[in-house]
């Protein structure tokens, strides 16, 4: 009999945990530590209790687009399992998805706690010990003195490092928040809280930028767009200490295309008052109207070449000076980790410790939001359930 540790019950270690005793129960004794009084607490709240488990990857690129880190190794891990191996092991024992128009995939019940279910099943036939923090690997394979063949780290993001595995040499990469709201000290901007529109931002002085909807809220910005560009810039943004300059361009579109839409506007109705004809909601064009220096009843006639290039240029280009993220618990992943450098190649095995396996958001691997970070617990777990069932 082969005895198992998996360190930690998230997403990635019951997934794990599961897939172990479906396949060879009769051959190996599994030993969940969970330092948590219950397994998955994170997984029950994921996508606001409704649990994004996956991502049919259509609105992507690249994989580099949805892992900003890892997306190599994610690479050859999904030719293992799939968002449609995903899909295919939960709807098989019992689970109905639904993939919704942004390409994210759900229960059809909405309910993360069917996820959990699930897991729950799979892992019934583990010895479960809840409130046990691991303190320490041994390098002879020994979890906090009790002996193992094999031990499955999947202990996820840890801010601090992982002690656990002081006694062990191996590399880690610091890890920095990802995934998290942007402060914006502007109160002529956040007076319009509530308001989304489809934009894309960029950090100033860096390559990253990003796209999809914006959020105003009363602290500064939010939104797909906003988490999207923490993920691309977080170690630039942690880097200093989260300041910096945003550029948002509110419609989303290359300079060249927001001039011919207002060229436009100015040909077709030349009688009617800037506030009057807009292209964007009310309340967000009082702002561009108002930090380009505009009179809002002004009539699209008599408005210019200079005042044009005003406007064009305070849609394409707005800028705000970014003051922290917000203190509250917003970030939902953390960059860094276990290094990769650390892994057999194309496994999830350590090289120096062959007996010694990670999975999930311990590892150097994070994405951006829409199901990919579930995804890669499920396609991480996987590869380290098969790595052990090829040794038995
Ligand atoms: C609020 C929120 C919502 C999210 N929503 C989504 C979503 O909808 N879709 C998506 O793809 N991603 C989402 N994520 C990200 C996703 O939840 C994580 O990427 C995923 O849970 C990582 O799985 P994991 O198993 O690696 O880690 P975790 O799920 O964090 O599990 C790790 C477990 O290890 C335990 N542990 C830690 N240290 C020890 C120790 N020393 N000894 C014993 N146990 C230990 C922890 O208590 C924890 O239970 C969300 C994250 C948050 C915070």
């Amino acid at each position: 009999m082969s005895r198992v540790a998996v360190i930690g019950a998230g997403a990635a270690g019951c997934f794990c945990a599961a897939n172990l005793l479906e396949n060879a129960a009769g051959k190996l004794a599994v030993s969940i530590f969970e330092a948590h009084p219950s397994p998955m607490e994170k997984l029950r709240i994921t996508g606001g209790g409704r649990c994004n488990l996956t991502n049919d990857f259509g609105g992507i690129r690249s994989l580099k687009e949805a892992y900003p880190r890892g997306e190599r190794l994610m690479g050859r891990l999904l030719k293992q399992f799939s968002n449609e191996d995903c899909c295919r092991w939960f709807e098989s024992r019992g689970v109905p998805l639904v993939t919704q128009e942004d390409h994210c995939v759900f229960p059809a019940s909405q309910d993360a706690a069917d996820i959990v279910g699930v897991l729950e099943k799979g892992i019934r036939r583990a010895t479960l010990h809840t409130g046990h923090a691991v303190k320490q690997i041994g390098a002879d394979g020994s979890v906090d003195g009790q002996p193992f063949d094999h031990v499955v780290v999947t202990s996820g993001g840890a801010p601090k490092g992982l002690p656990m595995t002081a006694g062990l040499d191996l590399e880690w990469v610091l890890t920095v928040p990802s995934l998290f709201s942007l402060s914006v000290r502007d109160k002529a901007l956040c007076e319009r809280m509530g308001l989304v529109v489809q934009a894309s931002v960029s950090l100033c002085g860096s390559p990253h930028k990003a796209s999809g909807p914006l959020l105003i809220t009363d602290w500064g910005l939010s939104g797909p767009a906003i988490l999207r560009l923490s993920s691309y810039a977080a170690r630039e943004l942690a880097a200093s200490s989260y300041k910096g300059e945003i550029a948002v361009n509110w419609m989303d579109a290359p300079e060249a295309d927001i001039r011919a839409r207002l060229e436009e506007i100015a040909v077709s109705q030349p009688r009617r008052q800037l506030s009057q004809a807009r292209p964007l909601p009310e309340r967000l064009w009082t702002l561009i109207m108002e930090r380009a220096g505009l009179r809002s009843d002004i009539r699209w006639g008599e408005l210019g070449s200079k005042g044009l290039r005003r406007l064009v240029s305070q849609l394409s280009n707005d800028r705000y000076a970014i003051d922290g993220r917000p203190r509250f618990r917003d970030e939902f992943v953390t960059a860094g980790g276990i290094a990769l450098t650390n892994l057999v190649p194309n496994t999830v095995q350590s090289r120096k410790y062959p007996w010694l396996l990670f999975a999930g958001e311990v590892l150097d691997i994070d994405a951006i939001t829409g199901g990919f970070n579930l995804q890669a617990a499920w396609s991480t777990g996987w590869a380290a359930a098969q790595s052990i069932l090829k040794s038995l």
